[in-house]
């Protein structure tokens, strides 16, 4: 039985997700503790998006151990990119956002950048231990924002989808013309009774949702 557990970062409280099934797990956004993973072998590391609070965990998880991060290509390319995964401009994020105290904000490496081992254009699906993975583009927080659904019944959505919060499209490569030509039009086609997954705050259905 697949069970599904939400870590939150200092950066931000960005979700880091595993996803376990028996031995074997798959970790999306990871921050650098890879400790939850402790005794399991852990086959991708899934990226939502590029956006630094949602990746700033790569390289640790893969130094410890060299797990091939899964991602869309425009992603790939902004994550190698300080300026374009905006590390280079968290200090300023950080002082427009209002959720968390700036002084609880921990120490962050703005020259931070990583890699992806395996990457997809428009839509992927990927047999795992029995379980559908659909990954699909969602552009419009950003240029490599992509959905990820399991099993047609839970999407991991990223900073798509954040429950009573309107999407943030405003930042750098960040499009509401895209948005609501390519995404919108995505997010109507999954199961309406999906369960969310988002990159900040808890989980909750989509049903009841416009
Ligand atoms: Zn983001």
């Amino acid at each position: 039985m697949i069970g599904i557990k939400r870590f939150e970062s200092d950066l931000l409280s960005s979700n880091m997700y595993l996803v376990v099934e028996g031995e074997h797990a798959i970790v999306i956004d990871p921050f650098a503790d890879t400790s939850p993973a402790q005794g399991l072998t852990v086959d991708y590391i899934f990226l939502t998006h590029e956006h630094y609070d949602h990746i700033s965990g790569v390289n640790a998880w893969k130094k410890e151990r060299n797990i091939p991060v899964v991602c869309s290509r425009a992603c790939a390319e902004r994550i190698r990119d300080p300026k374009k995964n905006l590390a280079f401009y968290f200090k300023e994020f950080c002082e427009i956002q209002t959720w968390v105290k700036l002084e609880e904000i921990p120490a962050y490496d703005p020259d931070y950048s990583c890699q992806a081992d395996k990457v997809f254009e428009d839509e992927m699906v990927m047999e795992w231990l029995g379980h559908t993975w659909r990954l699909f583009e969602l552009p419009g927080h950003s240029m490599g924002s992509i959905g990820i659904l399991l099993d047609n019944g839970r999407f991991f959505s990223g900073d798509s989808l954040i429950q009573n919060c309107e999407t943030a499209l405003r930042l750098p490569g960040g499009s509401r013309k895209k948005w609501n030509d390519v995404s919108i039009p995505r997010l109507n086609a999954i199961p309406q009774s999906v369960r969310v997954y988002p990159g900040h705050f808890t989980d909750y259905d989509r049903v009841g949702m416009d």
